[in-house]
């Protein structure tokens, strides 16, 4: 074996192990029974913004049973009603992720310091739920959004370094089911998925809140296409390659 035969299988071996430890990371408390993270030249990340809700059970459910990972960016305001639903998302495996606390953009985006405000306290109150720090982030309206330029002109370019700064990673997405408009079929919410699902990382925004049954129903037939065309699933971690949106504020 040559040396450079040597070094990748070296670096396989690394990567190997890498695997290894996102995957099945514990906790110092919770025992975590992680589902399948499988990593992939056609992932899909299947994210879902602004819950927990009264159907995050029904989507844990789902997971559970077609064995897929996927990632939560919670809402503050829904953890005192859903915190168990929180803690059964994590121990299954997925990844709970940072939205906002109270995901009022004139009081998020009216300052860098109500912005971490905001961010530290939803932060906290996750962690006393998991028991460890998360630090994937989604900002509400993404990092494109341009509704926060009416708060602060320049918002997101300090928020994303000060996110940047901090050991936070945090991502948009490149498939939008477009189930954040009102009422939704589960056929448009189906096709705006699987028709631009691509060869490479797919970070899926999706809608965990009380309205979005429909959401509900295509996500079965999301997973069974995409199982069927050789595509796997992961949640995100701070090993995934971050997916940004230009910055336009
Ligand atoms: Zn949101």
């Amino acid at each position: 074996m040559t040396h450079e035969e040597t070094a990748v299988l070296n670096s396989n071996i690394l990567e190997q192990t890498a695997f290894k430890q996102i995957t099945y990371q514990k906790p110092e408390r919770l025992k975590k029974e992680p589902i399948d993270s499988v990593i992939s030249s056609k992932t899909i990340y299947l994210t879902f913004d602004d819950g927990p809700s009264y159907l995050t059970n029904q989507i844990l459910d789902i997971l559970k049973e077609k064995e897929v990972a996927a990632t939560f960016f919670v809402v503050g305001s829904n953890l005192d009603t859903y915190k168990d639903v929180v803690k059964r998302a994590y121990i299954s495996g997925h990844t709970i992720a940072l939205h906002t606390n109270t995901h009022r953009y004139n009081e998020i985006y009216a300052s860098l310091d109500a912005y971490i405000n905001d961010l530290n306290t939803l932060k906290y109150r996750v962690k006393s739920i998991i028991k460890e720090t998360p630090r994937i982030v989604r900002l509400p309206g993404g990092s494109s959004n341009t509704i926060s330029r009416k708060y602060k002109e320049g918002i997101i370019t300090e928020v994303t370094n000060y996110l940047n700064d901090n050991h936070y990673y945090y991502f948009d997405w490149n498939i939008d089911s477009l189930d954040a408009s009102g009422k939704v079929s589960k056929e448009v919410i189906y096709n705006s998925v699987v028709n631009n699902l691509k060869v490479g990382n797919n970070i899926v925004l999706m809608h965990d809140t009380n309205t979005k049954q429909t959401t509900v129903e295509a996500l079965p037939m999301i997973i069974d296409y995409a199982k069927a065309n050789g595509y796997t699933f992961a949640r995100l971690t701070k090993y995934t390659p971050v997916y940004h949106h230009h910055i336009n504020n």
